[in-house]
This record gives C-alpha cells, sequence and structure tokens, in this order.
C-alpha cells in the first residue's frame, strides 16, 4: 500500500526502489474516485498523469539525479493557467476555454518534474468563502459532508485533506487558501505580494492576488514555495529579490519571539468560545516557552472588511470586462446589437456573486462615489500599511485565528451575504497590506472539526515563517478529541 508522509520520505522511497511515480499516481486517482462525491476535481488527468508517471520512472532508472519535484503529485485550482487544458475559474463563461500558456508556477512545477493529476472545483473567479458559488457545484469537507470546505480554493484544500493528491495550488485574493486550510485541517500558506509570480493566474483583484500552497507537511510547503517563487519577465510586480532555499534551512530553530495579536481579535463577540480558548492555550504555551505574547490595539478591526470589499470588487469589475463573448469563451447564440450582446452574455455567463461583485465595484468607481468609497478605501489601506509597519518595528510575528467559526453548514450563509463576507474578518488583513500568512493546523474543536491559527511575519521573511511553522507545529499540534 502506497504510503505518503513528505516529498523527502517519497524521493528517499523512490531511490530506494521501494515505490514508483506510477504507483503513486495510481494510489490518488484511486483515492479520487473512492471520493467523487466531495465534488474536488472539475477534471482528473487520468492517462496523462499516468503517463508522465511512467516516463518520470523510466528516466530515474536510468539517470538517478532527479528533479526537486520530481514525482510530485499536485491539483491546481481551476484559475491557473495550464497549457492545452481547459480553464474556466468555475464559470460558464469561459465556456471551453483551454489554456494557451503555462502560468509561470505551473512551468516551474513541471520543469522540476511534478505530475499535475487534475484541476480542482472553487469558487467562480476565486469569489467566496465556502465553495458554494461554483458553476460546477459545491465542494464537501472531507471530515463532515453537511459542512463546507472553506472558500474560495475549496477544491484544493480538500484534494489535500482527502489524500487526492500530495500538494495543490489554490490562489489567495482574502483568504482563499488560509481558510479552507482552516477548515480542512491542512496546512495552507499565503506568500508576501510579490513572491509568486501571478502570470496565468487568472485576476480577480490584483493588487491582492497571489498563488498559495496546501499541504500536509511544512518541509513540503517550503520545498514547493522555493521552486515557483521569484523573479519573472512576465510579471512586473513580482519581486526579484533572492529565494532562499526554504527546504534546506526549516531546521534551524527560531529564537524567543515578540508576538503580537490583535487585542479586537480575540475579543471580537463574533469569535467561537472554543476557537479563542485554542488560541489562549496556545498564547501561553509560547510565552512558558520563553516568548513574549502581547496584546497590542488594533482598531481598524471593523473596517477591513469592507475596504477589501471595495477595492477587491472594484478592481475586479475591470478585470473582468475581458469577458465579453467576443474573443472567447461563452457567448449567447442569437442575433443582437453589440450593447445587448454583451450584456446577455455576461447575464447569462457569470454567476448571480460574481454580478453582484462587478456592479459592486462599478458602483465605488462611478464618477459620483470614487471619493466616497474608492478613495477613502485607498485611504485605510495606506492607514493599514502603515500601521504595519509600525508592529513591525517592535514584533516578529503576528498571531490570529483564520475564521471566526469552524467549517459552517452547506447552506447557512449563502442568503446572508453580509454575514459571509463577515466570515473573511482574519484573512483579509495579510492580503490589504501585502504580508505572508499561514494558517496551521493545530487544534480541534469539540464539534469534531479542525480550527488552526494564523500566523504573519514581514514581509518576504517566509523562510522565517516557515522556520517557526516548523517548530509550532511540533510543539503546539494538539491530539484529535
Ligand atoms: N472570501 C474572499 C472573497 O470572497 C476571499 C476570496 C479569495 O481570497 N480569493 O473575496
Amino acid at each position: 500500500m502506497f504510503n505518503y508522509t513528505s516529498i523527502e520520505q517519497y524521493h528517499t522511497d523512490l531511490l530506494n526502489g521501494h515505490t514508483t511515480c506510477v504507483e503513486a499516481v495510481q494510489f490518488y486517482l484511486g483515492t479520487i474516485r473512492k471520493e467523487k462525491i466531495l465534488n474536488a476535481f472539475l477534471q482528473v488527468y487520468e492517462e496523462e498523469s499516468l503517463q508522465r508517471a511512467a516516463e518520470l520512472d523510466e528516466a530515474r532508472s536510468k539517470q538517478p539525479s532527479i528533479g526537486k519535484l520530481h514525482g510530485v503529485v499536485v491539483a491546481l485550482k481551476d484559475v491557473l493557467s495550464h497549457k492545452d487544458h481547459p480553464l474556466t475559474a468555475a464559470s460558464k463563461i469561459l465556456g471551453d476555454f483551454t489554456a494557451v500558456y503555462n502560468a509561470t508556477a505551473v512551468e516551474r512545477l513541471i520543469a522540476e518534474e511534478a505530475i499535475i493529476i487534475g484541476r480542482t472545483n472553487c469558487d467562480e473567479f476565486a469569489m467566496g468563502s465556502s465553495n458554494e458559488n461554483s458553476a460546477f457545484g459545491n465542494v464537501l469537507n472531507a471530515l463532515d459532508h453537511s459542512k463546507v470546505p472553506g472558500g474560495s480554493s475549496g477544491g484544493s484544500a480538500v484534494a489535500v485533506q482527502a489524500d487526492c493528491c500530495m500538494v495543490s495550488l489554490g490562489s489567495d485574493t482574502g483568504g482563499s487558501v488560509r481558510q479552507p486550510a482552516d477548515f480542512c485541517g491542512v496546512i495552507g500558506i499565503k506568500p508576501t505580494y510579490g513572491r509568486i509570480s501571478r502570470y496565468g493566474l487568472i485576476a480577480y483583484a490584483s493588487s491582492f492576488d497571489q498563488i498559495g500552497i496546501f499541504a500536509k507537511a511544512i518541509s513540503d510547503t517550503a520545498l514547493v514555495l522555493e521552486v515557483i517563487s521569484g523573479k519573472d519577465d512576465f510579471d512586473s510586480t513580482v519581486s526579484t529579490l533572492p529565494v532562499p532555499a526554504y527546504s534546506d534551512n526549516l531546521q534551524e530553530k527560531v529564537k524567543p519571539l515578540r508576538i503580537a495579536y490583535f487585542r479586537e481579535a480575540l475579543e471580537s463577540p463574533s469569535l467561537d468560545p472554543e476557537i479563542n480558548e485554542g488560541m489562549r492555550r496556545l498564547i501561553t504555551g509560547l510565552q512558558k516557552d520563553g516568548n513574549q505574547v502581547q496584546a497590542i490595539d488594533f482598531e481598524y478591526l471593523d473596517y477591513v472588511v469592507p475596504t477589501y470589499y471595495i477595492l477587491t470588487t472594484a478592481e475586479a469589475s475591470s478585470n473582468l470586462s475581458r469577458y465579453d463573448g467576443i474573443k472567447f469563451g461563452y457567448r449567447v447564440d442569437k442575433k443582437l446589437d453589440l450593447t445587448n450582446f454583451y450584456c446577455q452574455t455576461r447575464s447569462e455567463g457569470f454567476g448571480w456573486e460574481v454580478k453582484k461583485r462587478i456592479m459592486l465595484g462599478s458602483f465605488v468607481l462611478s464618477s459620483g462615489y470614487y471619493d466616497a468609497y474608492f478613495t477613502k478605501a485607498q485611504q485605510v489601506r495606506k492607514l493599514l500599511v502603515e500601521k504595519t509597519n509600525l508592529i513591525f518595528s517592535e514584533f516578529d510575528a503576528i498571531i490570529l485565528p483564520n475564521a471566526p467559526t469552524t467549517a459552517f453548514p452547506l447552506g447557512e450563509k449563502t442568503d446572508d451575504p453580509i454575514a459571509m463576507y463577515l466570515a473573511d474578518i482574519f484573512t483579509v488583513f495579510c492580503n490589504l497590506v501585502g504580508l505572508p500568512g499561514i494558517s496551521l493546523p493545530l487544534f480541534w474543536h469539540r464539534n469534531g472539526l479542525p480550527y488552526g491559527v494564523q500566523v504573519m511575519t514581514n514581509r518576504f521573511s517566509e523562510l522565517y515563517l516557515l522556520q517557526l511553522s516548523n517548530q509550532w507545529m511540533q510543539l503546539y499540534r494538539e491530539e484529535r478529541i
């Protein structure tokens, strides 16, 4: 029986002849089949991944030096361009569109010999917190089929949670990697804005979007991050800073830290009392181990969600204007004048949540309201950046819950957009200010569901974030109750 704990262990097994890439792919294809009901995958590349695995096994038998991600079985969120494969952003509007090039992140995975096993379900255009906005149906949380997996990268989170792949990629504009990771009990990292190229990532809100990684081991997270990060001529917002060898330096112990948490977050009436207790246990543990943990005032907490939704819908209304039925994707099959053609195509092609956001975004950018909403929100974003710089002049890390509750029941918030948006209260800050953030699955709730802590460090200090994550996963991960 195929057994997987980390890429490192898998590579040792491959090189010792204890397993093969074909065996690995067969194992994951088997789980995908068994877990079909979860609806995590929009498409599985069965033949293609088996063939690629066989090629890799053959190549390894001739030449034992292998790529960093040799034979690693990866699933991709359906917002990442994968050449010659369908790409829909879980929307009807892209129709039968097929990607014409590889996203830089995907190109780099393939160059290091990863195997792409399939394309995962998500909220339409990555807009959502529960994966209930996909044009192709909900995704179920593998631990409890009556609960959401979180969103928008729900399929990618569940694919890792349910052992349908080793690691997966998602995207995180306001929490779409960290929150589903939290709901599914896996690791989810969103690096610093500009760490990973966005070339080939379908744009939702370009000044927020980042590709993120789901995994079960910190060492896997580190290795994948190191492969896909770094300079890229196709994305002018990507940083040219060198990419440290995250995976080689993980074991280094981080010295005692100065850690801040937001008083308002732990006092928030929306926070589940048991999640609060978990956070308090972690704080006590960290203090006992010599770290300084301190509550700080974060007077902006009530403003982060409105600021996030004003700015992201504004950017989305512009980014999504390209889906007009003319150049690619879905189009109405009627003879109409141009305006009605656009209108009809977009009305039929987009789902309700996406349409709502396009309208909201157009409204906040409209001449009469621009200053009242868009400019104001930009000013708040600036204040948040200043506050963040101040925090990092005194602290090494910030800890927060990922979400106010554990995974909620399917349908619970679908009729209440405000409640749904407020569920993002703890994750959007990180994107507003461009920090790296990770969700670590440390705790179990008495309701049988997992939850974690969200840790943020200063910009481009992913190495440090991963080192402390490695340590914390060993020290503070609690047993399932
Ligand atoms: N839930 C947030 C939203 O709906 C975050 C989405 C994301 O990070 N892609 O916008």
